[in-house]
């Protein structure tokens, strides 16, 4: 039933009920959910176009205004100047030829969240220790099935058309550099054992990741491998590099005949600061980030780069390379993306994006003053959705901002886009840490309350329909870009657990639908802090919409722009506009908003201490 706007619920015994939109739960449904709020499965309406219905008063809206004003281009720049731009920075991290291979026979590189070729130690790895190197890419079909508790769908349109042109880009890149992308669709358990028969390699080599879900996969591949007889190969491998902690069998190096199947040979590789290198291991990490950050940056150094040799060929032979597929073949179509920002997916354009951020516009040296904005693409620095597909690495930029505070200017700004990278470790090392008890109810913490569920309530977060300018606009620019902006995201999460008081799951799922930059340690660890359910204690927060309005929207533009009703309205009118708007949800749970029918709340006074 996906893409229709009915809602299928799943019951106990497997079968599934339709509801019509907006009926209330079965009696059975509303028992099993009071028994066990925290293990219920739902299913909500979503449309299989991520440009949603909710976003097509905003693409109307597009329609009469100026077209500079409606659509932001990330990175605003042609496909010449993009492919001139990271010609010159693949060349600034390559290396002459003058690596060596040192390896025997044939490996392969299955591509994961790993999709570029500079700075990929996998990709590095996998050449030097071989004759021949064979890039894979599986089109997992469980990457587009349901979210775990709520049944959204898995990966939106929109983060689907990314990925798309991420391995478009990917394989063109590989195919400069000698080589080319062979393209599966189906699960990496049963695709890699077979191609490594097929074209009998000895290794399989891919990022290693830390979630359950990735988990459960390396252990099925890992498994899948060691079935499949390979001929007598005589293999020279080069194990330099890989902790001990990542590769669980490593086998015998230098020239022995392999007997048992392929080996799987996981590198670590999606965090700015190696996970080696770190002064505690992982399950003695701080649950508080200052007291992870100042340690990390006293006692550690970012590695260098791994060049990428220019030339990475030979390709094996093989007359099926398999298509990247189309949005149709995934089960998906798109609606263009006309209003906000349009990303485009590959290493390409992520290197064009950090070149346009630093070095055109200069946007480095002041980004600690920006990054809190939520109108245009320049307020901050737009890399999370290429850091969480893996198309840009996090060493690189390190690189790359230590070369600008050299070149340009070193301050506050250039410093705080590391600071926020080192958030961005500190959530995969926690993922490490607390394991799924970060996508629990009760958090890391195991935090004891009780949440809502209902559904009404959370259709209209999902769809911007809540009455508050702030979420709508932010909800609608979530379905409408697969982006929101750091600051929005921590006021729509408020919203909806503390002012709602629903699941926080909920939000979080809807946000793995919709990101581009969907990344679970991210996701999850940003959301069971909102919760208030996450390591830290102290990261308790409430969100107050009039005066986060106030702060950051000011003039009432961001609004304005993404719910085009509210563009005739006064500015200091925009964010509490009465009755010119649709009636409020449900009123805030501390303060009263101008204007509207008297909401008023009482708050604790440890409530009102975390306000923001
Ligand atoms: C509820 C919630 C959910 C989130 N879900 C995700 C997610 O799925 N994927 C994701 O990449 N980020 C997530 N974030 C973090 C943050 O909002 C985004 O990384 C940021 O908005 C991306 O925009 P930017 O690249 O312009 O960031 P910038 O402000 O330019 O920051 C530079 C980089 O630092 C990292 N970073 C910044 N803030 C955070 C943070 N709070 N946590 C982790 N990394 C950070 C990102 O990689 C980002 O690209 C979430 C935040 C919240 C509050």
């Amino acid at each position: 039933m996906r893409g229709e706007w009915g809602t299928w619920s799943e019951i106990g015994n497997g079968m599934a009920l339709f509801r019509s939109p907006g009926s209330p739960l079965p009696p059975s449904l509303r028992l099993r959910r009071l028994l066990n709020p925290s293990r219920s499965k739902l299913s909500f309406r979503f449309p299989t176009t991520m440009a949603s219905s909710s976003s097509a008063s905003a693409s109307e809206h597009a329609e009469s205004m100026p077209v500079s004003a409606k659509l932001f281009h990330v990175p605003a720049l042609n496909a010449h100047e993009m492919e001139q731009i990271a010609d010159k920075t693949m060349d600034r991290y390559s290396r002459s030829n003058d690596a060596k291979r040192k390896g025997r026979g044939t490996v392969i590189v299955w591509f994961r969240n790993d999709l570029r070729v500079l700075d990929n130690e996998v990709l590095f790895q996998a050449w030097s220790s071989s004759e021949l190197v064979l890039p894979v890419y599986c089109l997992d079909p469980r990457h587009f099935a349901a979210t775990h508790y709520f049944g959204f769908p898995k990966t939106g349109a929109l983060r689907a058309q990314f990925l798309i042109e991420c391995l478009e880009d990917l394989k063109r890149n590989l195919v400069k550099r000698g080589l080319d992308l062979l393209i599966r669709r189906g699960k990496p358990e049963e695709i890699l054992p077979s191609i490594a028969e097929t074209f009998g390699a000895h290794t399989v080599y891919a990022q290693k990741e830390t979630c359950s879900e990735e988990l459960g996969v390396e252990r099925r591949v890992r498994k899948g491998l060691w079935l499949v007889a390979l001929p007598s190969v005589s293999t020279s491998i080069e194990l330099s590099g890989a902790g001990p902690s990542i590769d669980a069998k490593p086998q015998q190096a230098s020239g022995t005949s392999s007997k048992k199947g392929p080996r799987l040979h996981l590198i670590w590789g999606s965090t700015m600061y190696h996970i080696d290198d770190l002064p505690f291991r992982t399950d003695h990490l701080p649950d508080v980030y200052t007291q992870f950050r100042k340690p990390v940056e006293s006692k550690c150094r970012v590695r260098d780069c791994i060049k990428a040799p220019k030339y990475l060929g030979p390709a094996p032979s093989t007359n099926d390379w398999g298509c990247v597929p189309t949005l149709k073949q995934l089960g998906l179509s798109l609606v263009q993306v006309k209003l906000g920002m349009k990303f485009s997916g590959g290493e390409n354009a992520a290197l064009s994006r950090v070149y346009e951020y630093f070095w055109k516009k200069d946007l480095l040296s002041t980004y600690k003053k920006t990054r809190n904005g939520m109108v245009g693409a320049d307020y901050s620095t737009k890399f999370s959705p290429w850091l969480a597909s893996g198309c840009l690495s996090p060493r690189l930029l390190c690189k790359e901002v230590k070369r600008y505070e050299k070149e340009r200017v070193a301050n506050d700004s250039t410093y705080w886009v590391l600071f926020e990278l080192i958030w961005r470790d500190y959530f995969r090392f926690l993922s490490i840490k607390y394991g799924n008890s970060i996508f629990h109810l009760g958090g890391p913490r195991k935090v004891k309350s009780s949440w809502s569920q209902d559904e009404k309530l959370f259709d209209c977060w999902k769809d911007g329909r809540t009455g508050y300018p702030l979420i709508d606009a932010n909800m609608k620019e979530l379905s409408t870009t697969g982006f929101m902006s750091n600051r929005g995201r921590q006021i729509v999460c408020s919203f909806l657990v503390r002012d709602m008081g629903l699941d926080w799951r909920m939000g979080a799922e809807w946000f793995e639908t919709c990101l581009l930059d969907y990344d679970p340690c991210s996701n999850y660890g940003n959301w069971t802090y909102g919760a208030g359910v996450g390591n830290d204690p102290r990261e308790d927060r409430y969100f107050s919409i009039p005066k986060q309005a106030q702060t950051y929207d000011p003039e009432g533009e961001y609004v304005a722009f993404w719910l085009p009703q509210l563009r005739v309205l006064p500015r200091d009118k925009r964010h509490f506009p009465g009755r010119s708007y649709i009636q409020q949800i449900l009123p805030l749970k501390f303060g009263s908003v101008p204007g509207q029918h008297g909401t008023q709340a009482i708050s604790s006074d440890r409530q009102r201490k975390s306000r923001r």
